[in-house]
């Protein structure tokens, strides 16, 4: 029996008797496939969070929009709102522009028709593939890049070594029960094959590991030095009326953030942020910088606040106080604090 054809009987067996529940899988089972449009929402979903921050939101998307065709007809604020808190928006401007896509013509089931769509790059459209069509796809994000180096003890450091792991992985690939040996590679990531400590004890493939062989499995993949981030300045404006009536917009559909709530503000940039008040009162500033942490940047928000009795603003207007999940992380940040003072 070849390497490939051991490693992959070892991987499903496993994968058999220790699939994680998750409530976008189908039980693993020869030729049970799983709903396209439950692998599609949580692999976006997924991207840059955890499974245990997705499970809430992916099921009350399904249980309001049970369909891709429910979720093409949503109003795109009302997705926005669902979406916020899960982060990285303009997947959730993606997800809608996708859904009113295929709710026309339905999803493609080949890896290439799926990557045509709005939002979906090559992990994605392989995991679809492979998933809901049993595609033999080959699916190859991080943990299975973390699987790949340590199975193979490679040892040139990412991104340089990308390559090879996706050559590793494409030669482990089934052509039967690919959806499934995908997951059991995702499972195996994330619940043994970790990050900084694996628990090889406890690993189906130790018999195989070449890193478990030579000790140098917690090491890999090995990095290059990350560069700092830089860090970007902005002014935000929390103004309050004494109805309650907070100060409000919707920002651009493109760009950071775009087509979420905030506060009226500037942009975010290297330099010393410049944002005259959206109207005239008595501004005061908060005395914290308000912090977040994005993928690329840090960011310090100056926070100014008023409360008027009527006001006509330059930009934004005045709403009912909003609940903290319609606002993404940094303005619910921006926004408690104003409210605190
Ligand atoms: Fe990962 Fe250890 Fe299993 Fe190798 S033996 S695949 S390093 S958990």
């Amino acid at each position: 029996m070849s390497e490939a054809a051991e490693i992959g009987g070892i991987l499903l067996k496993w994968y058999d008797a220790n699939a994680r529940a998750l409530p976008w899988r189908a039980p693993p089972r020869a030729n049970w496939r799983a709903d396209p449009y439950h692998v599609w929402l949580s692999e976006i979903m997924l991207q840059q969070t955890t499974v245990a921050a997705v499970k809430p939101y992916f099921e009350a998307f399904i249980s309001r929009w049970p369909t891709v065709a429910a979720l093409a007809a949503a109003a795109d604020e009302d997705v926005m709102a669902a979406w916020a808190g899960l982060g990285y928006y303009a997947r959730a401007r993606n997800l809608l522009t996708c859904a009113r896509v295929v709710a026309e013509s339905g999803f493609p089931g080949d890896e290439a028709g799926l990557l045509a769509l709005p939002g979906i790059g090559p992990y994605t459209a392989a995991a679809i593939a492979a998933i809901a069509y049993g595609a033999p796809a080959v699916v190859v994000d991080g943990n299975i890049e973390r699987v790949m180096a340590r199975l193979f003890d490679e040892r040139t450091a990412l991104p340089a070594v990308k390559p090879a792991l996706r050559a590793r992985a494409a030669a482990l690939t089934p052509k039967l029960r690919a959806g499934d040996h995908a997951q059991a590679l995702m499972d195996l990531g994330a619940t043994i094959c970790i990050p900084r400590a694996p628990r090889c004890g406890g690993c189906p493939l130790q018999a195989t590991c070449a890193a478990f062989k030579a000790g140098s499995a917690a090491a890999l993949p090995k990095r290059l030095p990350k560069k700092p981030k830089p860090t970007r300045q902005g002014i935000a404006y929390f103004a309050r009326r004494t109805d309650g009536y907070v100060l409000l917009e919707t920002r651009p559909p493109k760009g950071l953030l775009g087509g979420m709530l905030g506060l009226v503000g500037s942009d975010w940039s290297e330099g010393a942020a410049k944002f005259d008040p959206p109207f005239a009162a008595d501004w005061q500033r908060h005395p914290e910088e308000i912090r977040h942490v994005f993928t690329h940047f840090h960011l310090r928000l100056t926070l100014y606040m008023a409360k008027v009795k009527a006001a006509n603003p330059r930009a934004g207007c005045f709403q009912p106080a909003p609940a903290p999940n319609d606002l993404p992380s940094i303005m619910r940040k921006a926004y408690e604090a104003g409210c605190g003072e």
